[in-house]
């Protein structure tokens, strides 16, 4: 099926401006990509060199394609884990790749060492970084002035944003400044394009994020999320089956804290996002599967949120 767009805009006018999105947990991220996004979203993950950062969501406005990749996983490393120094790698080549860094921050400022490191390290591996104070809704507008030339000294940001990606206030000015950056290039991905591959990875690394959301420092590194099987149903529902793969029983205590309720929450966030992504109703199932080596296989979940989001 071709679309409007790719109907329209011949090849040699297409252009291009791949955008990885980092920040430390909720500062807002994927609120801003669904509000971007809309309701036209392309989730794609198997596709030229994208194998290593998780493609989030395509906009394509007249001949301008713009890639925005999330980087969930990076975050500032407090121990010597190995699993965690490998995922903290992985992001860090994501923001390589990218034309363009678009470094979000919470404008209420509350975790300030921990964003000093991560602006001083990204700072350090990419030279075009654009800087968006988030969340401009909560907070004193006395404060943001002060608090952008303060981020502004010493490093190179190409733009500074204030922003609400939940108000969509000041999202249209960094959409617009994004679309003027992007280079004659040919489009990698058809904007309409969604395919069920793509998606049931999309769909495990966000309840992966989630977890990480809910655990924060009890996050056990080993902790991984599969996906089992996607049924779609005649009415345009989804429905995702997944299992937490875990390695201790110790684990599985801390999964299953609250009765079960983390797991709830985490089920429903993802649930909700999902959702978000595809336009589609989505219902998730939930299973913990503990295996020393859950990189062999194994059978037999020990536990299930038992019910659908
Ligand atoms: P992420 O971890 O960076 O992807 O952050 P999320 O997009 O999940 O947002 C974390 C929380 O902040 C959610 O509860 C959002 O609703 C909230 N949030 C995000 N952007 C804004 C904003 O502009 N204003 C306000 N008030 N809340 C926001
Ligand atoms: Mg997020």
């Amino acid at each position: 099926m071709e679309s409007a767009n790719d109907c329209n805009i011949p090849k040699e006018e297409q252009k291009l401006i791949t955008v990885a999105i980092a920040g430390l947990p909720n500062a807002g991220k994927s609120t801003l990509m669904n509000s971007l996004i809309k309701e036209k979203v392309s989730i794609v993950s198997s596709k030229k060199q994208t194998t290593r950062n998780i493609i989030r969501g395509i906009i394509t406005e007249g001949t301008v394609q713009i890639i925005f990749s999330d980087l969930p996983g990076i975050f500032v490393p407090n121990n010597k884990h190995p699993l965690e120094r490998k995922i903290v790698k992985s992001a860090w080549l994501g923001i390589l790749d990218a034309d363009l860094i678009l470094l979000m921050i919470d404008a209420r400022y509350e975790n300030q060492e921990q964003n000093k490191v991560l602006i001083a390290d990204i700072t350090r591996k990419h030279d075009r970084i654009i800087l968006a104070l988030n969340k401009v809704d909560k907070c004193n507008k006395e404060i943001l002035i002060p608090l952008a030339i303060k981020l502004n000294d010493g490093y190179n940001f190409e733009k500074t944003f204030m922003i609400s990606a939940l108000k969509k206030s000041g999202t249209d000015d960094l959409k617009k400044y994004i679309i003027s950056q992007a280079s004659k290039q040919h489009w990698l991905y058809e904007s309409d394009d969604m395919t069920d591959a793509p998606l049931k990875f999309i769909a495990a690394e966000i309840t992966r994020e989630k977890l990480f959301d809910e655990l924060r420092n009890d996050l056990p590194y080993s902790i991984t999320v599969g996906h089992d099987k996607l049924e779609t149903f005649n009415n345009g529902d989804i429905k995702i089956y997944q299992t937490i793969n875990i390695k201790k029983a110790s684990q599985k205590l801390i999964l299953l804290q609250d009765k079960g309720q983390l797991l709830k929450r985490v089920g429903e966030k993802a649930r909700i996002e999902i959702s978000e992504l595809t336009g589609k109703r989505t219902h998730i199932m939930l299973f913990v599967r503990m295996t020393p080596n859950w990189v062999d296989s194994f059978n037999g979940s020990i536990y299930s949120t038992g019910s659908e989001y």
